[in-house]
């Protein structure tokens, strides 16, 4: 029943290390980013209007962003849990969330907050390549398919995201920190906010991120 957070600015490795720990633990992941990149590929009502913000490198207004989130996580699947990535982003968002997690009884059992230097998160940026169809993730240096341009998983061709264009970069992340600082000064005096090292290899950091969840399990096994 663990309901977890990643936070980390773009780049920081938040989709990759959503999809292990969410994988690890039973956890459904839900990334609000994921959410609108399909409903815009859709063409849906929803997926017009966060693409209009999405491209310019700007947050999907809030109101928009948490219904969609609590109806996401009102469903049956994520009643034993879940890993939210990319949200909440502003404290509107994480205020929504708490009050309807404590409707519910529940809350938040800890945010994770995955740390990287800033001039090693340009550099990720630059590189990624991502496939449009099953989402893998891949970098020009870091982590090349193995044929050039081509998904290992599924064959389809890799694309740049749009918001990772240099000229949208700069602005995301000056965006982002705010919005990150924000949130830590939010989660922090709950007790919530664990900080773990985002740089190295993704199966260290992996291994680094289980620890709180590890270490929130065994608390209550005790208790
Ligand atoms: P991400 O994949 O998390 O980097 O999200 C990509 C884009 O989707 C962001 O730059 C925003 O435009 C939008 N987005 C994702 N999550 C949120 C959120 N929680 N609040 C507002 N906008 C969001």
């Amino acid at each position: 029943m663990m309901k977890l957070i990643l936070l980390g600015l773009p780049g920081a490795g938040k989709g990759t290390q959503a999809k292990m720990i969410a994988g690890r633990l039973a956890l459904v992941h839900v990334s609000t980013g994921d959410m609108f990149r399909e409903a815009a590929a859709e063409g849906t009502a929803l997926g017009k209007r966060a693409q209009q913000f999405m491209s310019r490198g700007e947050l999907v207004p809030d109101e928009v962003t948490i219904e969609m989130l609590l109806e996401r996580i009102a469903r049956p699947d994520a009643q034993a849990g879940f890993m939210l990535d990319g949200f909440p982003r502003t404290l509107a968002q994480a205020q929504a969330l708490d009050a309807a997690l404590a409707r519910r009884g529940a809350a938040i059992d800890a945010v994770l907050y995955i740390q990287v230097p800033e001039a090693e998160l340009l550099g990720r940026l630059a590189g990624r390549l991502g496939c449009p169809q099953c989402g893998a993730i891949y970098h020009l240096q870091n982590r090349p398919p193995r044929r050039a341009g081509r998904c290992d998983e599924c064959g389809s061709e890799l694309t740049k995201r749009a918001d990772d264009r240099a000229e949208t970069v700069a602005e995301r992340l000056r965006v982002n920190r705010e919005q990150t600082e924000a949130l830590v000064g939010y989660y922090a005096p709950a007790g919530k906010l664990h900080r773990v090292d985002g740089t190295g290899e993704p199966a260290q950091v992996t291994g680094r991120l289980l620890l709180v969840p590890d270490a929130l399990s065994a608390e209550v096994q005790k208790a």
